[in-house]
């Protein structure tokens, strides 16, 4: 019997089922789930409107190759450009989060004949050899060595970007919201300079939304709050609730041509379809507005709750960050509490919760954290 190539450390935990916000295990115990498989739950678990969509689609066609028309791309882009603000940008499709920031990187090298990329200190891009070089996690080493071509500056320091992006700079790549680097909001006064940079340089400014964007934060994009318009934006995770889709908006001034970028599975008729319904359940159950309104209530209860050293976020993208390793906490969480969280680093709880969590759920997670948290300390 051929074995699983065995990476991952796993729970001892079977979900079977799903609804919402919750999970259920073969033996029937219910799960409360705040980290929605690293902020990919975002409409809720088997919501009935993308059930019905993706059952729909199944029954007349899941797949042609990118050489046929499949209307579903064209719709997808339209109810993305609309509901993000950004409808003259364009989208190219592909299947995850570390092959959208690629394609970015890729875009870039190709736009300005530059191969210098400058990237930032705690970053988290993915695990493709591309996205992984622009990523400084110890505990993810780059096999290939792509490093060489990149320069990693300090998070949310204006003044280090003014200095270290330099006209041979090809491409700025940064996330709005660091996730996997511990929930660190980026300034406005960082993404700022990053901006007007990346303009005096002609370096292509790219915005990892992988994590923090689709309305995570509140906004559809998080650097939205600071005002400033990326040149190109990559997303995944959320955006299909569970079926793998991943893309890249792309600002006007760049120009497609056959054969540029590519990829099998992009676009197809099913992700676009799981695309589709998430978009349509974020507009009409106004689930953008629904970060911002738990994210605060959220916030509010955690803090008085206290106990951490630093609370930080934004809307539905939530670090908690504690003066003790977290990792009893979380299992504690876990095993006794039946709730699902994250973490970052050691000492960071990571919330990435549904973004139609209701306060019921979010009532259930504060008196559990404030139940684990007075035990520790009893
Ligand atoms: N970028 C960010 C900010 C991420 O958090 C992740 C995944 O956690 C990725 C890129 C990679 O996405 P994927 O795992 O879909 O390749």
């Amino acid at each position: 019997m051929a074995s699983l190539f065995n990476v991952y450390p796993l729970y001892d935990i079977e979900p079977v089922r799903a609804q919402g916000s919750y999970l259920w295990d073969a033996n029937g115990t219910r799960y409360l789930d705040l980290y929605g498989g690293h902020a990919v739950i975002s409409v809720g678990h088997t919501h009935p409107r993308y059930v019905q969509a993706l059952t729909d689609q199944l029954h007349k066609i899941s797949f042609y190759s990118n050489s046929v028309q499949i209307p579903q791309q064209q719709e997808l882009a339209d109810k993305l450009g609309t509901l993000s603000g950004h409808p003259d940008y364009a989208l190219f499709l592909c299947s995850s989060g570390a092959e959208a920031n690629e394609n970015a990187l890729k875009l870039a090298s190709f736009h300005t004949g530059r191969t210098k990329v400058v990237a930032f200190t705690k970053s988290f891009h993915g695990r493709t050899a591309g996205a992984v070089a622009v990523t400084d996690n110890p505990s993810i080493v780059a096999p290939i060595n792509y490093k060489e071509h990149v320069t990693f500056l300090p998070y949310n320091d204006p003044e280090a970007a003014r200095t270290g992006i330099s006209p041979d700079t090809c491409a700025v790549i940064v996330e709005g919201i660091q996730g996997v680097g511990g929930i660190q909001v980026a300034t406005d006064d960082f993404l700022k300079a990053l901006r007007q940079r990346c303009d005096e340089t002609g370096a292509v400014l790219i915005l990892d939304g992988v994590q923090c964007g689709y309305g995570r934060s509140g906004k559809f994009f998080s650097h939205q709050f600071s005002g400033i318009e990326a040149d190109i934006i990559s997303m995944a995770k959320g955006m299909g609730n569970g079926f793998p889709i991943g893309g890249i908006l792309i600002s006007p001034k760049f120009k497609a041509s056959y054969g540029l970028l590519g990829t099998t599975f992009g676009g197809n008729h099913l992700a676009c379809t799981a695309g589709i319904a998430v978009l349509d359940i974020m507009r009409d159950e106004g689930l953008l507005e629904n970060a911002t309104r738990m994210g605060n209530y959220l916030m509010d209860g955690i803090r008085q709750v206290g106990g951490y050293k630093e609370l930080r976020g934004r809307g539905l993208m939530i670090g908690i960050e504690y003066d003790f390793p977290v990792d009893e906490l979380r299992k504690t969480l876990l095993f006794g509490h039946k709730q699902f969280t994250g973490v970052a680093g050691k000492s960071t709880i990571r919330l990435l919760p549904s973004l139609a969590i209701g306060t019921d759920e979010a009532d259930q997670f504060l008196e559990a954290l404030q139940r684990v948290l007075h035990l520790q300390h009893a």
